[in-house]
């Protein structure tokens, strides 16, 4: 089908949610503390319609169910992939997600999570965090008895620009002043580490801590990722991260340049500037797919991309 699919992003608000998603991206947002556009999502708790087309209105959910040609016939109960924008003007909890090993034990078979996150843009003095500096378990457990969070946390600063991968297992939280596009496995297992303390609506948000040791690992390994730029008439295209589940890259287009759809199909999240798809307008704040059989395509105009596709 030659016609790509816009989607309508679903707004979520967060108690670390703030309004760059108005001001940056120009959506409608809820209200004052939006901390998450889920922008292509087939997730039940938070499912996007189709902006317009043959399928107008159509949930994602209910084209991957009746309408799997779209998706080359792509396999999987559930739409494999979840993109979503967060914009964090607080901090969020320190995390960890289970594997689907784990995940199937003890979260009625539901899938884990692998996810990454490229750095949209963030204060100049942004921190991330990514990992933890307990050598065993035993250290990790003695560290949580006694509470020694800034011992044990690991922070890096943070600029534009930054991709990471964070593997199931991996400590991680993003910080305030951050806003980050992630692309996911579609799934919703977390389990929370530590909170800083903090009381929301005088309580203490509910931890995690028996499953998160379970499936920390130790000591932390970082994923370095080969970030190759492929030069082209008109584009540059930069890999970032290849893994069992996706593959993401980042386009950057300065003129024109065709491409060739070769998956099954394929996300796109337009990040920056504004172009034009095959006639069609193309804005930031803008998310695409591109169904199996699309064939040949033309990006133009002065725009940066973030596009995925499933592993298959
Ligand atoms: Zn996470």
């Amino acid at each position: 089908m030659k016609e790509a699919l816009f989607l309508e992003p679903v707004f979520k608000e967060m108690i670390w949610g703030g309004t760059r998603l108005r001001e940056d991206f120009h959506y409608e947002i809820p209200g004052e503390q939006t901390g998450e556009c889920w922008a292509v999502s087939a997730h039940a708790n938070g499912d996007c319609k189709v902006k317009g087309g043959s399928f107008a209105g159509e949930h994602l959910s209910t084209l991957w169910k009746e309408h799997r040609e779209l998706f080359g016939g792509a396999e999987g109960e559930v739409f494999p992939l979840l993109i979503k924008i967060i914009d964090a003007k607080a901090d969020l909890s320190i995390q960890v997600h289970p594997d689907d090993e784990y995940a199937k034990v003890h979260e009625n078979g539901s899938l884990g999570k692998t996810e990454c996150w490229y750095i949209l843009d963030c204060d100049p003095d942004a921190k991330i965090v990514i990992g933890h500096h307990a050598q065993s378990k035993e250290e990790l457990k003695q560290m949580i008895a006694d509470k020694r969070w800034n011992d044990l946390i690991r922070v890096l600063p943070i600029k534009k620009g930054d991709f990471f991968q964070i593997e199931p297992g991996t400590v991680h939280a993003i910080k305030a002043g951050t806003l980050i596009l992630e692309t996911q496995q579609n799934s919703d297992i977390t389990y929370r580490l530590y909170d800083y303390d903090r009381l929301s609506n005088g309580k203490p948000r509910e931890l995690h801590l028996e499953k998160s040791i379970d499936v920390i690992g130790c000591p932390h390994q970082d994923v370095v990722t080969d970030r190759a730029v492929e030069q082209k008439a008109g584009a540059a295209v930069e890999k970032l991260v290849s893994c069992k589940y996706y593959s993401v890259e980042k386009l950057e287009v300065v003129g024109a340049c065709s491409f060739e759809l070769k998956e099954k199909f394929r996300i796109f999240s337009v990040v920056e500037g504004s172009g034009v798809l095959d006639g069609t307008e193309l804005k930031k704040g803008d998310h695409f797919i591109l169904p199996a059989g699309y064939g040949t395509y033309e990006l133009a105009g002065d725009m940066v991309l973030i596009s995925s596709y499933p592993q298959e």
